[in-house]
């Protein structure tokens, strides 16, 4: 086998090809690494590598971030550009409660890791990861699941360990873990510091730590290079910070896609002017722009799903109608993510430990673009185009 690893650690004698094992904490905030008790996160990061922060992608949503993690693209050139959105020239919507359309390839574009490993003749396993359900460019990964929030994290980690056990050449040597309690808990419960936040970072670092047992046991933990990211991070949402856009548009006619914290309309062609017209300085704490217009830095402005006007609220304020509010109101303290990834709030975590890593380093900010380069490196995989670069991430590499 061409990528052997021969290690004589605890005296014992693992062959294994290289391999990344990759854990998303959906919703954890780069700070509650030192804000709520975490022992095996700080664990891993003192034997590897801690960056101050993972930079999400513009919006910082659940699938336009773990996609762009997948294939170091942004979402205007990935497709996924909202959780909820409206193609034109497929007259389709796509929502993440929809499997036919989270499972199907025509939606996901770019090259995600996996298919680029699986062309090269490699096996991968992005359990649950954003895209896995979807055929793309005609490669599905060897192991993939649908997506089921209901199955326990011991059992999600027992699937992996299963998928790490197998002889050499069924073997995946990528493989991912997906956890939603922070972002469920940060949602729900205030996200600077709240009870049920810190039992849902307890739960995450438990369940990380369910998983370093089971890599001991098999004596991998130091074979497998082990990264740890968020996909985002939380603001704090007010119920005195709302923005109802029913009071500036008709929203008959405005056509709304999505919401908040970044609002999508798409009106008639000959209506855009005018649905422009009427927001654009209608509030203080909502930017509004044409979508040939949105500022060059959050790269968001190319693919056709992004819709004709584009609205973006201020970090910790909410989109909604009058008339939704009616049914649902804003809870007087919660948790929302979607906003400008620029704001620290926004930012998610990246650990770093095992073979490929520096040991006790702590990084700069790094964006998210540029880990597809870092597991095409480790895996030894000749990168599809994409809009990252090793050199972002090298300082993280052991030398
Ligand atoms: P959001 O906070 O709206 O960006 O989305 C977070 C939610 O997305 C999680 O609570 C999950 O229920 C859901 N989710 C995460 N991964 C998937 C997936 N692969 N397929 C469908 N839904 C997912
Ligand atoms: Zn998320
Ligand atoms: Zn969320």
């Amino acid at each position: 086998m061409l990528f052997l690893l021969v290690s004589a650690v605890a005296g014992q004698s693992v062959d294994i090809a290289p391999t990344v094992v990759l854990v998303s904490l959906d919703g954890f905030r780069w700070d509650y690494l030192d804000r709520a008790k975490t022992p095996t996160l700080n664990r891993i990061a003192a034997r590897g590598v801690r960056a101050e922060r993972l930079i999400s992608v513009f919006p910082t949503k659940t699938f336009t971030a773990h996609y762009s993690i997948a294939t170091g693209l942004y979402p205007e050139s990935h497709g996924i550009v909202a959780n909820t959105m409206y193609d034109p020239l497929f007259d389709a919507w796509f929502r993440l409660s929809d499997r036919e359309a989270v499972g199907d390839g025509r939606w996901w574009e770019g090259e995600p890791i996996w298919v680029t490993a699986e062309k090269q003749g490699q096996k991968t396993a992005p359990y649950f990861w954003p895209g896995s359900e979807a055929e793309i460019t005609g490669v599905r990964p060897s192991f993939w699941e649908p997506f089921d929030g209901n199955v326990r994290n011991a059992e999600r980690i027992d699937q992996v360990l299963s998928w790490l056990d197998l002889p050499n050449a069924e073997r995946p040597t990528f493989v991912t873990l997906y956890f939603e309690d922070v972002d469920t808990g940060a949602h729900d419960h205030d996200p600077e510091g709240s009870a049920g936040v810190n039992a849902a970072i307890a739960a995450v670092d438990s369940a990380v730590a369910l998983l370093l047992d089971g890599l001991e046991r098999r004596s991998l933990e130091d074979d497998v290079d082990l990264i740890i990211v968020s996909d985002h991070g939380m603001a704090q949402t007010s119920a005195n910070r709302v923005i109802f856009i029913d009071d500036f548009v008709d929203l008959d006619v405005a056509k709304v896609i999505d919401w908040s914290p970044v609002l999508q309309l798409r009106p008639a062609d000959s209506l855009v002017e005018g649905v422009y017209r009427s927001l654009v300085g209608a509030h203080p704490h909502l930017a509004v722009y044409r979508r040939e217009e949105i500022p060059q830095r959050l790269h968001y402005r190319s693919h056709r799903r992004i819709a004709p006007i584009v609205g973006i609220a201020d970090e910790g304020w909410t989109i909604t109608s009058r008339g939704w509010y009616g049914i649902r109101p804003q809870p007087e303290i919660g948790g929302a993510h979607g906003y400008d990834p620029a704001s620290p709030s926004m930012g998610g975590v990246l650990l770093a430990a095992g073979p490929s890593f520096a040991v006790g380093v702590e990084a700069r900010p790094v964006q998210s673009i540029h880990l597809y380069s870092l597991f095409c490196h480790i895996l030894g995989l000749e990168p599809s185009p994409n809009e990252g670069t090793l050199d972002s991430v090298r300082v993280m590499l052991r030398r």
